[in-house]
């Protein structure tokens, strides 16, 4: 595996690649990684002949006061795991390669990054479509994976593809769960061992609402209003749970048939995301 920081030594390989007619497919992640991430890898080996892997803690995508300094930094682990899994290209930029130092644009995808998230993490969406545009035109990928486990900001990326005609495939990948349903994350470490046998009750509450969504007797209000308290006294701070539309995340009503339960919570101090996608046919 190659390990590069410099965009120039990045672009001059990835050029010789496609000189060689190679399909090459791009994993953008913050590092620590975790069986979630592997999977992205793992499909995108599957589905191109050259996997470029970018390991960035974009400062722009946290908030004052968010975990930016103590977010777990696991590099010489990570690139282990990397070269075990086959990567060809290892991207490792400093923060001033990325940025310069008197930057004016920002990109912003309006209104869906306003919602859930957004409400609480006011910039955080704007830093996330503005590291993904700028590591696509870095590295030119035929395709780019990324985990359905953040699930908003995969519909924000793909409004960004869309509405600034990047010219890459967007992949998707399930989410990877642990044995008792937790979603894999790398905050997942800053539980507690208590706060660790807790947590999976935020996936059994997204399933007993997806159950009562089947079963059809409440109302998607009702539903969320119940789950929300069944959080709350399991000690979870409930930022949001929301039975929404899977294509613009508003709201969703009994008419809708696409849908996602999209929850985040705070246990302790770790902030955990999750989310079930649902297809009705009725
Ligand atoms: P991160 O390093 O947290 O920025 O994540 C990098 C990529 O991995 C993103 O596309 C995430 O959606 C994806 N990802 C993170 N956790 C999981 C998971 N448990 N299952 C699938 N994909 C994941």
């Amino acid at each position: 595996m190659k390990t590069l920081n410099s965009i120039l030594s990045l672009r001059s390989l990835i050029t010789d690649w496609k000189r060689q007619q190679m399909s090459i497919a791009f994993v953008p992640t913050m590092g620590n990684l975790h069986k979630g991430h592997l999977e992205l890898i793992k499909a995108a080996k599957e589905k191109s002949d050259k996997v470029v892997v970018s390991i960035f803690v974009n400062p722009t995508q946290f908030s004052e006061g968010e975990d930016f300094e103590n977010y777990p930094r696991t590099q010489q682990q990570d690139i282990k795991t990397l070269v075990t899994y086959d990567v060809d290209l290892l991207f490792l930029p400093l923060i001033e390669e990325i940025y310069h130092s008197e930057a004016k644009t920002m990109i912003t995808v309006a209104d869906i990054s306003n919602l859930h998230c957004g409400k609480m993490r006011k910039a955080h969406f704007s830093g996330v479509a503005t590291i993904v545009c700028k590591l696509l035109n870095i590295v030119q990928p035929d395709r780019i994976f990324l985990g359905e486990k953040d699930f908003q900001q995969l519909a924000i990326i793909r409004l960004m593809v869309r509405d600034l005609n990047i010219a890459v495939i967007i992949d998707s990948v399930k989410i990877i769960r642990e044995t008792d349903g937790l979603a894999m994350s790398s905050r997942n470490g800053y539980l507690t061992a208590e706060q660790r046998k807790i947590a999976p009750n935020l996936y059994q509450g997204l399933c007993n609402a997806a159950d009562k969504i089947k079963q059809n007797l409440q109302s998607f209000r009702e539903i969320e209003q119940q789950q929300q308290c069944v959080l709350i006294n399991l000690g979870f701070k409930v930022d949001y749970f929301s039975i929404c539309r899977a294509n613009d995340l508003l709201f969703a009503d009994k008419n809708d048939k696409e849908l996602v339960i999209l929850a985040a919570v705070t246990l302790g101090k770790p902030r955990l995301i999750d989310n079930i996608y649902i297809k009705r046919w009725s």
